[in-house]
């Protein structure tokens, strides 16, 4: 299996340093696993509910700047690790397989910070091969325990998938697992729960890795929504 070393190796990067060798040299550095939280479900929920209440603000906010001042709030209350150390590793303690849509940017909405978080998107979040393999590598090489699949709230990708209208060939590609999980009389909001949830059974279903690690619990996987309106997360 790839491992840290090998990976780095074959990038050309040097390994030393990174693997707590235990060389004094290195003794004093942080520790890049030094701001994972204990629950990561949890710290995603409570960052999410720090984000939603300054979201919130922000809507009752009169003023651009008004709505500014509301959102200043966020990345006060995070753990940062020091660039120096982050240049060399990262340790990201969730990773979030979500949309595209500009509104659903997952360090804003759980109040995240650079190596928190190791985020997929693409439009409609759907389990494509090349999402599926980056969480291997996020699971194998990063040790990431957990991966969260979100839809949200008004999908347009969900939407172009349910109508009738041509899309080019590589959009179809894209939403035809969604197409295929169509249900007749199914609203738009059933739908994009529904996409998510399947997304996160694929996972496993398509990568024995992923399929190992949850067996192992060394790996949880979940799905949730983002409605945009109120800027909350709710686990599907
Ligand atoms: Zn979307």
């Amino acid at each position: 299996m790839l491992n840290r070393r090998s990976f780095l190796l074959g990038c050309g990067v040097t390994a030393t340093g990174l693997l707590g060798s235990g060389a004094s040299a290195q003794a004093a550095e942080p520790d890049v696993r030094a701001c994972r939280p204990a629950d990561p479900l949890q710290a995603l929920l409570q960052g999410n509910a720090r984000f939603a209440a300054a979201w919130q603000a922000s809507d009752a906010a009169s003023t651009a700047e008004n709505r500014a001042e509301a959102m200043a709030g966020l990345w006060q209350d995070n753990c940062y690790l020091p660039p120096s150390t982050l240049q060399d590793a990262q340790a990201p303690w969730a990773s979030v397989l979500c949309c595209a849509d500009s509104r659903v940017s997952p360090e804003w909405i759980f109040d995240a910070v650079p190596s928190d978080l190791f985020v997929i998107r693409s439009a409609g979040n759907t389990a494509f091969k090349e999402a599926i393999a980056s969480l291997e590598y996020a699971v194998s090489v990063l040790k990431t325990p957990l991966i969260l699949v979100m839809g949200h709230s008004r999908c347009g990708a969900i939407t172009a998938a349910r109508s009738n209208a041509p899309l080019t060939p590589l959009l179809d590609e894209l939403v035809a697992p969604i197409r295929a999980n169509r249900m007749p009389g199914q609203t738009l909001d059933a739908a994009i729960r529904a996409n998510a949830r399947h997304t996160a059974e694929q996972l496993t279903q398509r990568s024995a890795l992923l399929a190992d690690a949850v067996a192992s619990a060394q790996l949880s996987i979940h799905s949730a929504y983002f409605d945009i309106g109120t800027g909350t997360v709710s686990m599907i």
